[in-house]
């Protein structure tokens, strides 16, 4: 059955292997018994239906609570050729009837519905004469009044399950506090053993807490460095996520705001426009995040202290999904603290008392100067072992030794008295570095004696250490422009009288190069970035002709591998993550020829070894008689499949009876063909096996008076085979 299980992960969704506890849930539901699956956003859980609703005969019901999750699900599904539908109130008298048709047809394998939808007596009647197999009950936490988004429907769902007697039962929550994972487990009458609970660490997170003293400047700062990433940025209030998209906007970002405070419709069309990558950030409160699926979130910045730990821990849940690395930001000033405090405080009694505790915890977090994902996990009721994770700001901060840092702090500060103290640190650092950006040449400031003269810096240490000299009292910020002037202690330095010592504290802005190198994979760091961008405007392309977002064609991964292992064939895609049989039909032409060009023009040869390798793998994994199946199909010969294999025709019949067998289909004119027998001859064959068990050769041996072999007998029984099966 895992077997089963297996291919369909390899050969519809392209991964190589399961994910810790994937295995074990889909063998559970396929032995048909009930699950509740507790594992973090990111983790996989959509899979421990979608491959049994494969591997089943009949329907799969998807219970979820929001239309724009199940919209979200359906189209990546479809991509895959998958049949999925919804039901919901969202599609047009016309498209819901030709949904219940499909229904009615058997045609449908995942059938998504809101809680309400599937209660209705229409529903229920429609259902009634379906073979159901699966009952999901996704975003499981929304049947416990102590979640955060409880649907009082999501309590009539015990009821209605009755009504699928023979269906396993599969309920999935990414809930981290153990009160609602009992409270569900209570209500839905799971015991111990069915209860599948994952750990909570996402180790691809990298958790940074920064002291808040200037936090645009941060933010720009911390922006720089991942141009054309998606994040979010939370705010506490409406009013400062307006202002901070207004800065953002001014200073060229590609941004939109949420919040509560905007119309629907707008609210709407900035969320779609984040999703389908037409925007990059996403200044909001908490209201946004709710039904956010896409994979490729690189970051979540809190602006101001988040509330507590626990929509901490979900907010930035929603970075990494696709097991990339993400960074995750909280710019913590300690007199956040009495904001929090002051709403605390008009609440009463025992609100008063757990909201206090949720302070405390929180605060435990952002003080620690230990590994974060102790008091993280510890939190949620998890130990964390390790001493270090690698993936944290304290984990990584080394000692720093202090510098002399005098004669870039010259050369900062003489750019700046040349510019006539009317620029900020950004284009400061333009010209030190030599830019050939409009403004400084519009400026003339590419004549300056200072233009070029700092490349042995990135801009951001620039950056950082104009930072670091108005702590330190050499600079001074003009509140509104953020242009910088000197102040007389600077004058010291400009005249070589005093010098400059600092450490550029890295640690609360940007990671430093070896934290990358440490927690990221051969891939993640050595792509070519060049040939990722033209991949993904074709992905873009691609995903705004169908209407579906970017993610649903390919996740990041795939054209990261892509980018890393240069395939130039179809054969040499498959290995690709996220590279299925259907995508490979469907955008392998696109892709490869963007691919091919690339490579000739920068003279790169493919990463043939690698993905020989990487195939290698997949084959032990996948079944023997699989592959040949797939390869016959594909057009290759019995005599040719018996040579690659070094084994005789009979083996590969044998191969191809199982993939028969198996279910699959096979080309039957290509089985005629390792035939040697007359049109006439081979017509009696089949006309005998018509009569007697196909089965028997033996017989049909005999009925022909022994005048054909048996190795002839064997071609026209699998002929014989597969034409029934494709008629
Ligand atoms: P969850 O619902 O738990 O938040 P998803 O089911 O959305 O997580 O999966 C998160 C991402 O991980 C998706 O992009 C999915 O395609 C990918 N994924 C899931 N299982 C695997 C796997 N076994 N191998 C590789 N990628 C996987
Ligand atoms: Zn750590």
């Amino acid at each position: 059955m895992i077997k089963e299980a297996k291919n369909k992960l390899n050969n519809v969704f392209g991964f190589e292997d399961f994910r810790p506890l994937q295995e074990d849930i889909i063998q559970q539901v396929m032995d048909k018994k009930d699950a509740l699956v507790i594992m973090p956003t990111g983790g996989g859980k959509s899979l421990c239906y979608q491959i049994p609703a494969l591997l089943f005969d009949g329907l799969t019901i998807v219970v979820s609570p929001l239309i724009s999750l199940m919209k979200d699900q359906v189209e990546q599904l479809l991509q895959y050729d998958i049949p999925a539908i919804y039901l919901n109130s969202t599609l047009t008298p016309k498209e819901y009837e030709e949904n219940v048709q499909k229904v009615k047809n058997g045609e449908v394998k995942l059938l998504y519905m809101a809680p309400e939808t599937l209660m209705m007596d229409k529903t229920r009647e429609l259902l009634s004469n379906q073979h159901v197999d699966l009952f999901t009950i996704d975003e499981a936490h929304c049947i416990s009044e102590w979640g955060h988004d409880f649907r009082p429907d999501y309590r009539e769902l015990t009821k209605v399950r009755k009504d699928f007697p023979e269906a396993t039962c599969l309920a999935l929550t990414a809930t981290a506090t153990p009160r609602v994972r009992e409270d569900i487990k209570d209500i839905l009458k799971f015991g111990d053993s069915d209860t599948f609970l994952a750990s909570f660490d996402r180790k691809n997170l990298f958790l940074g807490v920064a002291e808040k003293d200037d936090p645009l400047e941060q933010t720009l700062d911390f922006l720089y460095t991942r141009k054309k990433q998606s994040g979010i940025i939370y705010c506490f209030s409406r009013k400062q996520v307006e202002e901070l998209y207004v800065e953002l906007k001014k200073e060229g970002h590609s941004v939109k705001p949420y919040h509560a405070g905007l119309s629907k419709n707008v609210r709407n069309r900035n969320q779609e426009a984040f999703i389908r990558d037409n925007i990059q950030i996403i200044v909001a409160t908490i209201a946004f995040g709710m039904g956010i699926d896409k994979p490729n979130v690189r970051f979540v910045m809190h602006y101001d202290l988040p509330k507590n730990i626990e929509s901490y821990y979900q907010q930035i849940g929603r970075a990494g999904r696709d097991g990339l690395r993400a960074d995750c930001m909280v710019l913590y000033d300690r007199s956040d603290k009495q904001k929090i405090q002051y709403f605390i405080n008009q609440k009463e009694g025992r609100e008063k008392e757990v909201a206090e505790k949720h302070l405390k915890e929180m605060l435990k977090f952002m003080e620690t100067d230990k590994c974060r994902r102790k008091p993280l996990l510890g939190y949620f009721g998890e130990t964390y072992e390790k001493d270090e994770c690698n993936m944290c700001d304290n984990c990584l901060s080394v000692d720093a030794e202090v510098e002399d840092l005098t004669v870039q702090s010259q050369k900062l500060l003489s750019c700046i008295v040349r510019t006539d103290e009317e620029f900020d640190a950004y284009y400061i650092a333009d010209i030190l570095r030599g830019s050939t950006k409009e403004k400084v040449l519009e400026n003339g400031h590419d004549e300056l004696p200072t233009y070029n003269i700092g490349n042995e810096w990135a801009k951001e240490q620039w950056i950082l250490l104009a930072r670091m000299l108005v702590k330190q009292g050499y600079l001074e910020r003009k509140e509104q422009h953020g242009a910088l002037s000197i102040t007389d202690q600077a004058r010291a330095v400009l005249d070589g009288k005093e010098n400059v010592f600092g450490v550029l504290d890295r640690k609360d802005t940007v990671v430093g190069d070896n934290a990358i190198e440490r927690t990221t994979s051969e891939v993640e760091n050595n792509y070519d970035k060049d040939l990722f961008e033209q991949l993904r405007n074709k992905r873009k392309e691609l995903a705004d002709q169908q209407s579906v977002p970017p993610y649903a064609i390919f996740p990041d991964t795939t054209l990261m591998e892509m980018s890393y292992y240069f395939p130039q064939s179809k054969d040499n895609l498959v290995p690709i993550y996220g590279v299925g049989s259907v995508k490979l039909k469907k955008y392998a032409t696109d892709f490869l020829a963007i691919i091919n060009k690339y490579c000739r023009d920068h003279d790169i040869e493919e990463k043939t070894d690698l993905i020989e390798k990487k195939k290698e793998k997949l084959e032990e994994s996948g079944e023997k008689f699989e592959r040949i199946g797939r390869a016959y199909n594909d057009g290759k010969s019995i005599d040719h499949l018996a040579e690659q294999y070094g084994v005789k025709n009979v083996t590969i019949i044998n191969h191809l009876k199982t993939y028969l067998k198996e279910g699959n289909e096979l080309r039957p004119e290509g089985i005629v063909e390792a035939s040697s027998l007359s049109t006439r001859k081979r017509q009696e064959v089949l006309e005998i096996m018509n009569e007697v068990p196909t089965h028997m050769l033996r017989k049909v041996y005999t009925e022909l008076d022994k005048s054909v072999g048996y190795n002839e007998l064997r071609v026209m029984q699998l002929y014989y085979m597969a034409q029934q099966n494709d008629s």
